[in-house]
């Protein structure tokens, strides 16, 4: 709580309904949600490196500091906002990077009002916007000692430019060969619960006694990359992707018996005898809650291995079958000019660029394309689309997609 600032009296008049930009900063936006000014940009604190967040209640006049989740974006020589569906504002930063322009700062979504139980302040939520759309990521599932890691690695080593793993954390000890940041991010029980709380992770489960999860930044660093993303999660985490706002394809890998199942668990010889009979015990239940319907996609059976990887090729389209998805590298953004302003129209946002940083950009004005926007905290912002007009051109040739 605190006192509203000099400037903001006489600058909060008239009509908020879509967010502006508060003239006497420059660096601050007020975007009306409701009862709520949400008041968006640095303080006079110059140690401040990254965009700060403030309520004031307009019906009592407090001021609320909100618990920000998510990665803040750092500061830049100004922005605009704008408010989209209610629940989230957008910002446009200015004199930014390609992939540091546009963010999302989310006040009332699911994943928002999920998480205002868990903490005693309001919260809001940052994700950065990324441009255009990735492949579904693959969840993939099935009793320890199935051949998940074998057939996941078969296909990282065939397809090393197509596919990306999402390394996940767990309080599990590394075996031998398996390397931190690699494998798994190994780590402690109250780290990670800490970072669960924070709304860094899209899944958790405890797993054969340990805690495994997957954290949001784990499956974005490899759509980032223009990779798709492969989860190796156990059923309880598929459930809760299932849940998600996360588009997935599942499919679950399954024993001949659970005879080679034994056999396979103990011929890896990375279990002491108590821990095989305890992910013995889980993959009977795990067995049954695979066949739950409208869990999984696709079940296959990993009898012969060469057949079972062909089959799983198959239906990734990845065995020259139609359907062949290369990866598409992701566009390159512009840097958007200083003084951008910004409007809202339906679902289009109108930016108009007055300072030539790219070529001709004096001449252009930009359209946001929101209307096909995905995921969103705790992950990226995706299905961002730009296009860039010249009002001095005729009809669609002045319209052109930038990429
Ligand atoms: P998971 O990742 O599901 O726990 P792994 O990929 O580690 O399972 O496989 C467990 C063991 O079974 C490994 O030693 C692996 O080499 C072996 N294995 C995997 N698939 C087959 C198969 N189809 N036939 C025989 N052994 C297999
Ligand atoms: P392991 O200890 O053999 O590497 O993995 C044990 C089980 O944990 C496997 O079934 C694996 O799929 C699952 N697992 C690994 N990472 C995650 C995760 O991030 N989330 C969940 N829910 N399960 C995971």
């Amino acid at each position: 709580m605190g006192e509203a600032p000099a400037f903001f009296e006489e600058d909060l008049q008239g009509d908020f309904s879509d967010g502006f930009d508060l003239k006497s900063k420059g660096l601050e936006t007020a975007t009306v949600v409701g009862d709520k000014i949400y008041v968006i940009g640095g303080t006079d604190d110059e140690s401040t490196s990254t965009i700060d967040v403030r309520i004031l209640y307009k019906s009592t006049g407090e001021w609320v500091i909100p618990t920000v989740l998510g990665t803040k974006p750092k500061l830049s020589k100004g922005h605009s906002a704008v408010l989209l569906n209610e629940d989230r504002i957008l910002i446009v930063k200015g004199d930014s990077t390609p992939d540091d322009c546009v963010w999302s700062l989310e006040v009332d979504t699911k994943f928002v009002r999920e998480h205002n139980n868990n903490f005693e302040t309001e919260v809001v939520a940052w994700s950065r916007g990324v441009k255009g759309d990735v492949e579904k990521p693959i969840v993939i599932s099935g009793p320890s000692g199935v051949g998940k890691g074998t057939l996941i690695s078969e296909l990282m080593k065939e397809f090393p430019s197509m596919f990306g793993f999402s390394v996940s954390h767990t309080t599990r000890g590394p075996r031998d060969k398996e390397k931190d940041g690699v494998h798994y991010h190994f780590t402690e029980r109250s780290l990670m619960e800490k970072d669960i709380k924070d709304g860094k992770f899209l899944e958790f489960a405890s797993v054969h006694g340990n805690l495994y999860g997957t954290s949001a930044e784990a499956v974005e660093v490899v759509a980032d990359a223009g990779k798709r993303c492969i989860l190796d999660i156990d059923v309880q985490g598929a459930r809760s992707v299932r849940a998600s706002p996360l588009e997935a394809v599942f499919i679950f890998i399954c024993p001949p018996s659970f005879e080679e199942l034994e056999k396979r668990l103990r011929a890896r010889g990375t279990e002491t005898e108590e821990q095989i009979q305890k992910r013995l015990r889980n993959a009977k239940a795990e067995l049954e809650q695979g066949q739950s319907p409208g869990l999984f996609d696709h079940i296959l059976v990993n009898d012969d291995l060469d057949t079972c990887y062909k089959n799983l090729k198959k239906l990734l389209c990845l065995d020259g079958s139609s359907g062949i998805t290369t990866p598409k590298s992701l566009p390159k953004m512009f840097v958007l000019p200083l003084d951008n302003s910004i409007s809202k129209i339906d679902q289009k946002i109108l930016m108009n660029c007055g300072t030539a940083k790219i070529e001709k950009a004096s001449q252009l004005m930009f359209v946001l394309d929101v209307s096909s926007l995905k995921g969103g905290a705790p992950g990226r912002t995706r299905g961002l689309n730009f296009y860039a007009i010249d009002p001095f051109a005729d009809g669609l040739n002045g319209i052109r997609q930038l990429s």
